[in-house]
């Protein structure tokens, strides 16, 4: 599994004269969300030496549960090898828009290993997947050779044979939100009781939201197993 980042919100320079402290380096991610909330109470002149701040002024907005401030910032990611399982959850979040690879003009390339079997020692395992997968693969490449022998379009024949192919089947995919909605999917994803591959994908997720906004994600903590 891999995570790159794509793009990410910059603040303008409206933002970054109202708003940035001449003595911290905040992100501009962090400081788009200070503007939407000081525009709230107009409060530019940061009356309150509490929340002065970027960090500290971010802190109070989420504990607050002022969440419409996050909305004003978006991250775009790029996520390669991840299960056909994974999107299936992954495209649950509705706050978040996608781009999949799709198997109706792409022919499946490889499978992926779900965090719990890849710490397995048995070296049946590694055996039994590279068999189903090579199955799965023997199957699609007859039905997709059969289909087309028949005379259906290509596209025809790809989203016909890919019903025989596993959840492992890997896939890449574009996924995008704002702040509030990537935070929303972390509270559930990151939690111990989430599948342990989509959990490894937050964990990644939230190394590339606290870079990019540390001060808006300051209040998520990873859980430990165990
Ligand atoms: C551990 C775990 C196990 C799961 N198991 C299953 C399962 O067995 N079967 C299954 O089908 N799904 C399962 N899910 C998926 C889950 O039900 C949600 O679909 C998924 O987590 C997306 O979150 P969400 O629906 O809260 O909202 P999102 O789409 O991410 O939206 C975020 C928030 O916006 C609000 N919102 C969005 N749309 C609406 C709406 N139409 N009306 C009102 N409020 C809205 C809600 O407050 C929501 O929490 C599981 C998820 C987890 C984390």
């Amino acid at each position: 599994m891999r995570v790159t980042l794509l793009s990410s919100s910059r603040a303008s320079n409206e933002v970054l004269v109202r708003v940035a402290h001449p003595d911290e380096r905040d992100t501009d991610a962090d400081l788009i969300a200070e503007y939407a909330g000081r525009i709230c109470y107009q409060s530019w002149h940061k009356p309150n030496p509490a929340t002065r701040r970027n960090t500290d002024y971010l802190a109070n907005i989420l504990e607050q549960g002022h969440h419409s401030v996050l909305e004003h910032t978006h991250a775009a990611f790029l996520i390669e090898g991840v299960s056909r399982h994974l999107l299936g959850e992954l495209t649950r979040h509705r706050h978040a828009g996608f781009s999949v690879e799709s198997l109706r003009y792409c022919p499946p390339r490889d499978y992926t290993l779900h965090p719990t079997l890849a710490e397995q020692e048995n070296p049946m395992i590694r055996r039994v997947l590279q068999e189903s997968w090579r199955t799965a693969s023997d199957h699609y490449d007859w039905l997709y050779k059969y289909l087309i022998a028949s005379g259906y379009k290509i596209k025809e024949a790809r989203e016909a044979a890919a019903q025989v192919l596993p959840l492992n089947t890997s896939t890449d995919l574009v996924a995008s939100a704002n702040f509030r909605g990537w935070r929303d999917l972390l509270s559930k994803r990151l939690d111990l009781t989430a599948n342990r591959e989509i959990r490894r994908l937050a964990e990644r997720l939230l190394a590339e939201l606290r870079t990019l906004a540390p001060n808006s994600v300051q209040d998520i903590t990873l859980k430990e197993q165990a």
